[in-house]
């Protein structure tokens, strides 16, 4: 089953006119084919993440894949360095904390091979949640551990136990506190990964949004909201605020476009402009979303401006602009909201 005729014309409508707009004003056009906009590449492994963090998290995980690591080390590796760089704000030991001022992380693993995946929510005292959710994965029967169970359960594991507060995410909190304002920062990291054989695998890490109710969890630990990997289609990932993606199930959407003929662009749009057609915040969702198939072809979509995004394979590691979606394309496209 393709798309029907409303989705189709939609379709033509992105490829020949905002998505163009997009592509030529974000100046990526050679790594976007004139027709269907989405990226491509026979180099293998293709990695791709969101944010301009993921460039050095990307270069991470090829590395591992070429010193003889397996794919889910490389997405552990990688997604690693985000987690350890105290500079990042929004990701792992330098994530913003939460209302309490406690440091709470969220992450998850897929496996496209068997279909395997594993999550942490809330946890807390661990600089690698995404070393967790691997654990929770491959040693449990379960696929999500939350809160003081999944601390509990990285210290029986072997993880160390460590302090994730830094004095400048503390300063941050304190200024938030004494003002309950401010600047609520939040970002993701989102990795998705084809590799020589074709396996697919993914991973995804935040400290979620900054300030938020202790015990808040977002989409990126959740299987289908913050990441998707199916390895007869593809993958997703998110990035921005997760209620927004939670409450459609974006990346599990995002794939099933995918499935459906669109190419990787054409699906992270095709979830946004869904996504806005039913919410009653239309199209100012705050919402990103990342993908690859499993031909190598690569895209991604944003609200707004849109948001940077980073590809890595053999010989090639860039920063790229993602399609960037308005409120035009709500009213043009999306036909219901006027
Ligand atoms: N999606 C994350 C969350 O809501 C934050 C982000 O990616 O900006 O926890």
């Amino acid at each position: 089953m393709r798309f029907d005729s409303r989705m189709l014309s939609r379709r033509q409508f992105i490829t020949h006119s905002s998505v163009a707009v997009a592509a030529l004003s974000a100046g990526c056009q050679t790594h976007r084919s004139s027709k269907s906009m989405t990226a491509s590449t026979t180099q293998r492994p293709l990695i791709v993440s969101t944010w301009p963090f993921g460039k050095p998290a990307n270069e991470k995980a090829l590395a591992t894949l070429q010193s003889g690591g397996s794919g889910l080390d490389a997405i552990v590796a990688g997604i690693g360095v985000a987690e350890s760089d105290l500079s990042n704000s929004s990701v792992g030991a330098g994530g913003l904390p939460n209302a309490d001022g406690v440091v709470q992380l969220d992450a998850c693993i897929m496996s496209g091979p068997g279909h395997q995946a594993g999550g942490v929510g809330a946890i807390e005292d661990i600089e690698h949640p995404i070393a967790v959710a691997r654990a929770v994965m491959e040693k449990t029967p379960h696929v999500l551990l939350v809160g003081a169970g999944a601390t509990q359960f990285a210290l029986k594991e072997g993880f160390p136990e460590k302090d994730l507060n830094t004095p400048q995410a503390q300063a941050a909190w304190r200024e938030w506190k004494s003002k309950q304002t401010g600047e609520k920062g939040h970002d993701t990291i989102a990795m998705l990964m084809l590799m020589p054989d074709g396996n697919i695998y993914g991973g995804c890490s935040t400290s979620g949004l900054a300030y938020k109710i202790p015990g808040r969890v977002g989409d990126s630990p959740l299987i289908g909201d913050g990441l998707y990997v199916d390895n007869e289609v593809g993958a997703a990932g998110a990035t921005g605020v997760g209620e927004n993606v939670m409450r459609y199930c974006g990346s599990f959407l995002v794939v099933e476009y995918m499935r459906r003929g669109a190419t990787p662009e054409e699906a992270c749009a095709e979830t946004i402009l869904r996504t806005a057609r039913q919410d009653p915040k239309g199209i100012d969702l705050s919402i990103n979303f990342v993908a690859l198939d499993k031909q190598g072809r690569f895209g991604a979509a944003g609200v707004g401006k849109g948001f940077d995004y980073s590809v890595t394979y053999p010989g090639f590691s860039q920063v790229l602009h993602s399609l960037a979606l308005s409120n035009l394309e709500v009213k043009v496209i999306g036909g219901h909201i006027r």
